[in-house]
């Protein structure tokens, strides 16, 4: 078997951007309407730091409006709560983000759930992980959005595949297996109680991983011809002692294998941001109750 297509994340998330910015393009002209991202970042990890200041740039150069929060690490969990409604009650903001983690005094959840359900572009309010559940329209978290696109790309129609998620989290494996179940695959999601997860994964047509667990999945636990989408980013050290960044997939067994194969980085990373930026868009339209043109 030759070598597997790599899928080209960065590549399928650039057209999404630019679908995105014409559309924006549209809803202002024809409705006066720019969408707002606002984002919030307590305190200075420098990992959320690079996060935010790429959405940010992102999010003008797709013609949005962006509110950049930068708040110190010692800010009260009321301080953080009182912004968010501050943004909840503020017209020009269509989407909010609190940039998970967040410093130990503030309670996480409760700061998630005080987020307008219309605007959490990031998908995490009990309202919208229930609407996903149920199959109403919701806002859905963006890493599972860009993962199940990138799985259409390479396979088409999911109809009827078995595909195996590993890793149960709210943000990628829950939300992941619920959208694969909506595109009428067999859905099995493993974690770290699994029983013999090699032999699990390997039944896979479709074998998502988002574990955190560098290159834990090797070749011989992916099927013959499979999709493999790495959720993954582990930073390790390469060689001469630099740091790397590398997946959860063992990516040089994996490509001899796998059907078609994302690499990291450059592969679900993002299209993380362009299925932010496409939540934006869908909340700016249904908060100002336009009908997409
Ligand atoms: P979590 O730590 O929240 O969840 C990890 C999951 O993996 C858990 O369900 C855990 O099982 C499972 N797990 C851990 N160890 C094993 C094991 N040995 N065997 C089987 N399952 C195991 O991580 P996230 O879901 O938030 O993130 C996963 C990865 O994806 C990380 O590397 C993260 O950096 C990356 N990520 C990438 C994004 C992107 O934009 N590309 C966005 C979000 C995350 P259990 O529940 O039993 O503990």
């Amino acid at each position: 078997m030759g070598e597997a297509d790599i899928l080209d994340g960065k590549a399928v998330a650039a057209a999404l951007r630019a679908k995105i910015a014409e559309d924006v393009a549209g809803l202002k002209q024809g409705h006066g309407v720019t969408p707002g991202l606002a984002v919030v970042l307590v305190g200075e990890d420098p990992a959320s730091s690079v996060y935010v200041r790429n959405k940010a740039k992102q999010t003008k150069a797709a013609g949005m409006a962006s509110f950049e929060h930068r708040l110190g690490a010692d800010t009260s969990h009321g301080d953080v709560l009182a912004l968010v409604e501050r943004l909840n009650a503020d017209a020009g903001v269509h989407g909010i983000l609190v940039q998970l983690p967040l410093p130990d005094q503030i309670d996480e959840d409760a700061i998630i759930q005080a987020i307008d359900p219309a605007k959490d572009v990031d998908g995490f309010h009990a309202i919208n992980a229930g609407r996903l559940m149920i199959g109403q329209p919701a806002l859905v978290p963006c890493t599972p959005v860009g993962c199940v696109m990138l799985a259409k790309k390479a396979l088409g129609d999911l109809s009827g595949a078995h595909a195996v998620v590993v890793g149960r989290s709210n943000i990628v494996g829950k939300p992941v297996a619920q959208l694969l179940l909506q595109e009428n695959c067999t859905v099995t999601i493993c974690h770290s109680r699994t029983r013999d997860l090699p032999s699990v994964a390997a039944q896979g047509d479709i074998l998502i991983a988002a574990v955190g667990r560098a290159e834990m999945i090797k070749g011989d636990w992916i099927k013959p011809g499979a999709c493999v989408i790495d959720v993954g980013i582990n930073r390790v050290e390469g060689e001469g002692g630099k740091s790397k960044l590398v997946g959860d997939v063992d990516f040089a067994e994996a490509v001899q294998v796998a059907g078609s194969i994302t690499p990291v980085p450059g592969g679900v990373g993002p299209m993380t941001i362009a299925c932010l930026l496409r939540n934006t868009l869908r909340a700016a339209r249904a908060i100002e109750g336009i009908i997409q043109d």
